[in-house]
């Protein structure tokens, strides 16, 4: 991208563009790539099969179509334990482990194309964007709306950006590999799409930053000692970077928000859109989709839930818990984020060039 297209503060966050590529460049992404491989936070556990409260009447929900779309149920050792389960007010997920629940390894199940396309992914979207989240007019003066329009719009840049970086380029030869004119026309050419995705990384790492007591203190067990210490650590020096720190201390202040008179109203009709978002994810047409999907809205949920539900510190009443499947998910997500922010920035440039020249 032309530096001056991203430069400056990222709109309503508190870091500028040329910090988040290079903290996330030289700091972040490599420490969350390695995180994401370890046991403990490369499995998930999901409500796999659809089960869409929408559409009653339509018998095309949720069809299977593509074999890149189904997931990889492959699973090598692996024990969940130990983890107070509560409810998150921001997501529809019952998280209580009952037989309807799948563990899902990520790492062989990446998020990339998988085929899912027309009308009924266009209708989730759709779905997303008209019922739950309309698109702010300009000079619109309710913020809090604001940001649940870009968080939503960066998660779906990101979703896109993943789906051009792996792309299935020859069906018959199962050649995968990067799809940069996709990129163009998915992302690049709609600035307000790529800042929507800084904004939501910012947004989701103010939500690790602040959680990060606990999320430093947290027991990652797994069952595989040597590999729980090293999430450990791996998670320690992400939470104590004094580059990051340095760089980028507040990189979302979500203190700014809810302090109209209709802050208290405003939040659960807010609350209320995102459960919304979260229902719909059972909709989602494709098997790894819907991993994908409900792992990353569940994430989105977390960070809206650390950033807007815990007030204080000190009441125990209100002391940050989290179930196990929400950190995992809330990693994860960042590492998404964090990945497509690299992209975008390494190739950016490039394709821009290359499509001008077309
Ligand atoms: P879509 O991406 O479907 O976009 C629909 C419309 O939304 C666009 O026409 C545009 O008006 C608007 N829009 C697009 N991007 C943005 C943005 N960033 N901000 C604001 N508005 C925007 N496909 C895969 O191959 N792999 C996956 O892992 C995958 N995961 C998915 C997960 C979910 C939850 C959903 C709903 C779909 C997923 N899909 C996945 C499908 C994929 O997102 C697209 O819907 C599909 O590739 C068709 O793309 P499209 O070009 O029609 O536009």
């Amino acid at each position: 991208q032309d530096s001056h297209k991203y430069s400056g503060i990222v709109e309503d966050c508190c870091c500028d563009y040329e910090t988040v590529d290079s903290i996330n460049g030289a700091v972040l992404n490599p420490l969350l790539q390695e995180l994401v491989t370890t046991p403990f936070f490369r499995y998930f556990k999901v409500k796999l099969w659809c089960d869409c409260p929408f559409w009653p009447d339509d018998g095309m929900l949720c069809q299977e179509g593509k074999p890149q779309g189904t997931v990889d149920r492959t699973l090598d050792s692996k024990v969940f334990r130990g983890w107070v389960e509560i409810d998150n007010p921001w997501t529809s997920d019952d998280e209580t482990d009952n037989g309807e629940m799948t563990y899902v390894n990520l790492l062989l199940n990446p998020e990339r194309y998988t085929g899912y396309t027309g009308p009924s992914a266009r209708r989730i979207w759709d779905a997303i964007y008209s019922e739950n989240c309309p698109k702010y007019r300009s000079g619109e003066i309710c913020q809090e709306k604001k940001v649940l329009y870009k968080l939503i719009s960066g998660l779906h840049s990101s979703i896109s950006i993943h789906i051009a970086a792996d792309y299935l380029l020859d069906e018959k030869t199962n050649m995968w590999g990067e799809n940069l004119e996709l990129m163009y026309d998915r992302i690049l050419r709609y600035p307000d799409r790529v800042r929507n995705l800084y904004f939501t990384f910012l947004f989701v790492l103010r939500a690790v930053t602040k959680a990060s007591d606990y999320l430093d203190q947290a027991e990652y067990d797994s069952g595989n000692h040597a590999e729980d210490v090293k999430a450990q650590s791996l998670m320690h020096q992400l939470l104590n970077n004094p580059k990051l720190q340095a760089a980028c201390p507040l990189p979302f202040d979500e203190a700014k928000l809810w302090q109209g008179q209709n802050g208290p109203e405003l939040k659960q009709q807010i609350q209320n859109q995102f459960k919304n978002i979260s229902a719909l994810m059972d909709c989602v047409g494709c098997e790894k989709c819907r991993l994908w999907g409900k792992l990353q809205v569940l994430g989105l949920g977390t960070a809206l839930n650390i950033l807007f539900s815990v007030n204080s510190q000190n009441d125990p009443a209100q002391r940050l818990q989290l179930h196990r499947n929400e950190v995992i998910a809330l990693v994860n997500l960042l590492n998404r984020l964090s990945e497509s922010i690299k992209f975008v920035h390494e190739k950016g440039p490039l394709v821009e060039r290359l499509m001008k020249d077309l």
